[in-house]
């Protein structure tokens, strides 16, 4: 079985010397890569690879056609016929490297099924993003809920406020009549003010695979760091500042509990 993985090298061991049974020597070296998950995946380099590795200042390391060489995909070995790359100048390294820079270096690598067992809850249902997709969750008649780690790699500016009922309870979207004037068609009523809420459009990464999220109020002000009236205000006084909370929220990781549902139109 191979793989193809990429990380950031978390650690790395000392090279170590082994005498094959006809007598050759080979070197072998174990190294310790994190991805954008958290998950911590052991990989160990042979020959020359291993002779010349250099871990310092945490390198993004990328093997082609790693080996499988322990149960459970934790530890994979760059075999004669592997590729490894260090540093390699692809969109996935620069992502890894500006989410390691950010927040993963201070994560403990867990491996994921550590996280699994520890996140406590029985109906979290842990996922990575290519799983949503493989596994055709929301595909069913019934939506699914499910729980990832991801990190924002954009967030839509474009109609991420709308102009909403000021009734307490009422979060319908209000036509502005134009006359000081926004009428709510749930309360059948006008009022002479608005409350901005926040359907904030995310794509949000994860090593394997990116998809479009919709957070609304509560988790766009916790993404944004800001609530929705001051981005309202924001937006209506300050371009700059609106737009500078959006890249200061970038490349932020968290774990997102994500409600899944293929909607068909027509
Ligand atoms: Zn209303």
């Amino acid at each position: 079985m191979a793989d193809n993985v990429i990380g950031v090298c978390k650690s790395v061991d000392e090279v170590t010397r082994l005498t094959t049974k006809n007598n050759r020597e080979v070197s072998k070296r174990t190294l310790n890569l994190i991805d954008m998950s958290g998950k911590l995946v052991t990989v160990t380099l042979w020959g020359e690879d291993a002779e010349q590795f250099d871990g310092a200042g945490q390198p993004i390391v990328a093997i082609k056609a790693a080996k499988l060489s322990d149960f459970g995909g934790r530890s994979l070995s760059a075999s004669f016929s592997s590729t490894l790359m260090i540093n390699p100048d692809i969109p996935e390294a620069h992502q890894l490297r500006a989410w390691f820079d950010r927040d993963g270096h201070a994560m403990e690598g867990q491996l994921l099924t550590d996280i699994k067992s520890t996140s406590g809850g029985g109906n979290t249902n842990w996922k990575t993003l290519s799983d949503v997709k493989n596994e055709h969750l929301g595909h069913g008649e019934k939506a699914d809920y499910y729980t990832c780690m991801a990190t924002i790699v954009y967030l839509r500016k474009e109609n991420c406020l709308y102009q909403a009922c000021p009734s307490q309870e009422c979060n319908k979207k209000v036509v502005d009549q134009q006359n000081g004037m926004f009428r709510c068609e749930k309360c059948d009523k006008e009022f002479p003010s608005f409350k901005y809420r926040l359907i904030l459009s995310a794509n949000v990464a994860d090593y394997g695979d990116n998809q479009w999220v919709t957070c609304f109020q509560e988790s766009a002000e916790a993404i944004l760091g800001q609530n929705a009236a001051y981005m309202g205000q924001l937006k209506d006084s300050n371009e700059a500042a609106f737009d500078e909370v959006f890249q200061q929220a970038n490349f932020k990781t968290y774990v997102f509990r994500s409600r899944v549902k293929l909607e068909t139109y027509n």
